[in-house]
């Protein structure tokens, strides 16, 4: 699948729709969720145009996916979860019930998130 130029998390890196910044770096832009589903529930997306997990495998350069990884426990940290636990999601395709077509982790904590799967 190609990369969709007009999608939202495209948008917000390009700072044409606003977003509540929690970390940045280089590689990493993370801001929390628009509808969140736990107290704190932040996405940490790559800035590079990956569309999904197995586009990023393909393509990505290491430094973006090891920025990727190390900024989970500073985004953890900076949400003041890092100590009470968390978890990451990473949605894939149809299947995985990804709606947004840049690639995303979510993190959700800051209360019990519950089963893995409903
Ligand atoms: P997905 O289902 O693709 O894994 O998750 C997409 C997430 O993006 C959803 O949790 C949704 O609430 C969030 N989202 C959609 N539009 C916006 C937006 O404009 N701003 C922010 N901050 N989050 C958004």
């Amino acid at each position: 699948m190609s990369y969709d130029q007009n999608n939202i998390f495209a948008k917000i890196l390009r700072g044409e729709i606003p977003c509540k910044k929690v970390y940045e770096d280089d590689h990493v832009l993370a801001f929390d969720d628009i509808h969140p589903q736990r107290k704190v529930h932040t996405l940490i997306i790559p800035k590079s145009a990956y569309t999904d997990m197995s586009i990023m495998g393909d393509d990505a350069k290491d430094a973006e996916i090891v920025a990727l990884i190390r900024a989970v426990p500073k985004v953890a940290e900076a949400k003041g979860v890092k100590e009470s636990g968390y978890r990451i999601i990473i949605n894939c395709g149809v299947h995985g019930g990804q709606e947004v077509p840049h690639l995303h982790l979510h993190l959700l904590g800051g209360e019990t998130v519950g089963r893995m799967t409903a």
